[in-house]
């Protein structure tokens, strides 16, 4: 745990927790031994051992047919705080302090990244490796047997933007019973799928051959908040981590230069490029657009009125 959150440790664990994790000393111990630990034999064990499991300030596990309990740690109780906690009563200069902590404690943990920068094979069996297009959610969502909504960590944590933060979607076996989400029906996830793309938000998830391997999760992102896009951005992964399959191709006969897709694109692919031209009797801001920027996402294609994009499989 950072040092700065030790004054604040009290919104992350309540004194009870706090004293069941000083008792187990580290140590991965039964129910039994845990409520031996307890002075007070009055105390409701099962109930705080409960709640602190739910609140990933411990794990449990099944040992040789008896469960374990082993204290957690502070990255899994951060991101369950910030999603379903009062996350938000923190200072702000402590969340951005948190962010930063969070976004470095992320790199370490997924060498995924380094993979792809060293070029290593295989990088292709990342976690959410890919970017999809909104119809192949939609596709996921047809195949999918449960589908739940959870608060997005990386825009509770970063809050760059004001963009709709309920709006990660795990599927069937992902589902634990510590998501804590709500669910959906297919009907209502993919409206939610659709208002996340009509809002700006791209679609990113894996695995990459989830008809074999089954669903995991698909996120909704921006480049502002989103840790995996963030890292991509900073490490230079683009196209190959999240993985892109598609590239807009524009069609300048068919532009009526609106300028909607120079707002769609996270990654300014599409611009005004300073010039003007007649279109329609008028003088109009010339919209150009550059594919070596594309992520393949399709937000622009999505809501290009005049059908002047279109999404090509590279
Ligand atoms: S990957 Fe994207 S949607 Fe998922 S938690 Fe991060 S920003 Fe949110
Ligand atoms: S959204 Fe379509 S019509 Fe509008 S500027 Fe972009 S390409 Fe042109
Ligand atoms: S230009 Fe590429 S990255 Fe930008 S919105 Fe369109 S598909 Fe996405």
């Amino acid at each position: 745990m950072p040092e700065f959150v030790k004054p604040y440790l009290h919104h992350f664990v309540s004194e009870q927790e706090m004293e069941l994790v000083v008792k187990m000393d580290g140590r991965s111990l039964t129910r039994d031994e845990i409520a031996a630990l307890f002075e007070d034999h009055s105390m409701d064990v099962d109930r705080l051992l409960e709640q602190a499991y739910q609140r990933f300030v411990v794990n449990k596990e099944e040992r040789n047919g008896a469960l374990y309990y082993s204290t957690g740690d502070f990255y899994a109780r951060l991101d369950d705080q910030c999603k379903f906690g009062n996350y938000y009563v923190l200072p702000q200069e402590i969340r951005r302090q948190l962010d930063k902590w969070c976004y470095e404690e992320y790199l370490k943990r997924h060498d995924n990244f380094q993979l792809v920068v060293d070029n290593d094979p295989d990088y292709e069996n990342c976690h959410n490796d890919l970017i999809f297009l909104e119809s192949e959610v939609e596709e996921m969502i047809d195949a999918a047997e449960k589908i739940m909504v959870l608060p997005c960590n990386c825009k509770m944590l970063a809050d760059n933007c004001d963009r709709l933060r309920e709006v990660c979607l795990f599927f069937d076996d992902h589902i634990t019973d510590r998501s804590h989400g709500r669910y959906l029906s297919k009907e209502e996830a993919r409206e939610l799928l659709h208002m996340a793309d009509q809002k700006g938000l791209m679609h990113t998830g894996g695995p990459y051959n989830w008809r074999e391997k089954g669903l995991t999760a698909v996120c909704n992102c921006c480049a502002d908040c989103c840790y995996p896009l963030r890292a991509a951005i900073g490490l230079g992964t683009k196209g190959k981590w999240p993985k892109s399959r598609y590239i807009a191709q524009y069609d300048p006969e068919k532009c009526s230069l609106c300028g909607r897709c120079t707002k769609r694109c996270h990654f300014a692919a599409f611009y005004y490029d300073g010039t003007t031209i007649k279109k329609g009797g008028k003088e109009k801001k010339n919209v150009a657009f550059n594919p070596d920027l594309c992520w393949g996402c399709g937000l622009c294609a999505n809501t290009c009125p005049n059908g002047a994009i279109i999404m090509k499989e590279l």
